[in-house]
């Protein structure tokens, strides 16, 4: 069994992943958001992610995603050279540059 994989516009074949709504929204309007990340499966070198305010509202739940933490999630997927594009990005650095 392989690993889930997505085909992106920008960067072709590549492993799926998965991030919170406002880190999509964020890398379009190239607005930081953050950038925390779950630590289960640890071998997982691009574990599901979350803006900073997701991480706010699932520490209120005991680290659940459910209520309002789930909804205001919405995860969506991304390439794994997305995902790489956004950790940089949020985590304060400029992929562009
Ligand atoms: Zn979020
Ligand atoms: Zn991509």
């Amino acid at each position: 069994m392989g690993k889930p994989t997505i085909t992106c516009e920008t960067h072709g074949l590549q492993d799926e992943t998965w991030v919170c709504q406002h880190i999509v929204a964020g890398l379009e309007n190239r607005k930081r958001v953050g950038f925390f990340w779950t630590t289960e499966p640890p071998e997982n070198p691009r574990p599901d992610a979350y803006c900073h305010a997701c991480n706010e509202r699932v520490k209120l739940t005991n680290g659940e995603w459910i209520g309002a933490a789930l909804e205001h999630l919405e995860p969506k997927c991304l390439c794994g050279g997305c995902y790489d594009l956004a950790k940089k990005f949020h985590s304060g650095e400029n992929p562009w540059s």
